[in-house]
């Protein structure tokens, strides 16, 4: 880590800082730093309701930094919890040289944290690979195939597991990339979803939601948290890389967008409209899905006959 000519900002601090926050205008030194992203994680379950007394918690593991980070946080922030349980849920999507290595990962730091790690994979679920979709060369991007399956397991397994949460990894960055994708697509069912889903599925939440992706990977990387830094071959043709580096460019040129968006998006939720359509059957697994067939049986019947 590079030594910063700055001292921490806090109080009489006299640290040398490791980070400065354009956004907040501080210098922070390791501890401060640390305590920091716990107060930002604690503030954001506070803000939500986020766990319950008894809660049963599966954490979406892929071994990366986020859900890495996220792991050790909640077992460190929930240590004296002993009404809560936590539990793992991994995901194998089939991505040659990419997610063999995360999930080693997943397994070593699940394992050093003393949680159970229970792994899947697109291949047993649904009978192919995610790398067998991407060579079908279908129009969409492979991300938005990943993203639907990879949602379909997790809901099913962790229902499976007993579990009364689903605590998932997404960052600052992805939850503002996900609202500015939704603008941009004009898609205000999704946004409206966002805030919450419905009584159907396991509810989901989003502890590292008021935390920079950059400080996520610092905290991981200060915490000694082993993480694995391969990139998936496939994230570059996502139209949400895209909407992430316009985002990033905005943020080191005004310091706090990404903050001013999310705050905008809160504002702005209680006048979006509430879902109100019955949720059907999907014909096919039976699951709760919003159309006839769910998005994840129609993947699977495009595999099957091959359509584009
Ligand atoms: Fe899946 Fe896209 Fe993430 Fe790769 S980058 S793991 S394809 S969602
Ligand atoms: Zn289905």
């Amino acid at each position: 880590m590079k030594k910063s000519l700055f001292k921490c900002s806090k109080g009489k601090c006299q640290n040398p800082a490791i980070i400065h926050q354009k956004y907040s205008g501080l210098h922070l030194c390791e501890p401060h730093f640390i305590e920091d992203v716990e107060r930002k994680v604690k503030k954001e379950i506070r803000k939500q309701w986020l766990i319950e007394r008894g809660d049963t918690i599966a954490v979406a593991m892929s071994g990366g930094k986020d859900s890495s980070s996220l792991l050790y946080l909640l077992k460190k922030i929930f240590h004296s919890r002993t009404d809560l349980e936590f539990i793992s849920i991994a995901v194998d999507e089939g991505i040659k040289g990419f997610r063999s290595v995360t999930l080693r990962n997943a397994e070593k730091i699940a394992k050093d944290l003393g949680v159970e790690l229970f792994s899947f994979s697109f291949k047993k679920e649904f009978g192919f690979t995610l790398d067998e979709i991407a060579a079908k060369g279908f129009e969409q991007a492979p991300c938005t195939f990943c993203g639907v399956l990879r949602r379909k397991v997790i809901d099913r397994k962790a229902k499976e597991l007993g579990a009364t949460k689903v605590a998932t990894a997404h960052n600052l960055d992805d939850e503002v990339q996900t609202i500015l994708i939704n603008y941009i697509r004009g898609d205000i069912a999704r946004l409206s979803r966002l805030r919450g889903r419905r009584n159907e599925f396991v509810p989901r939440i989003k502890p590292l939601r008021g935390v920079p992706e950059k400080e996520v990977a610092l905290y991981a990387l200060v915490a000694g948290i082993p993480i694995s830094t391969v990139q998936c071959p496939y994230v570059k043709l996502s139209f949400r890389f895209t909407v992430k580096r316009m985002l990033n460019e905005f943020e080191m040129k005004h310091p706090g967008t990404k903050y001013s968006l999310m705050r905008g998006y809160e504002r702005m939720s209680e006048f979006l409209p509430k879902e109100g359509r019955e949720l059907l059957k999907c014909e096919r697994c039976g699951e709760a899905s919003a159309s006839i067939i769910c998005k994840a049986c129609e993947i699977v019947e495009r595999m099957r006959d091959g359509k584009n």
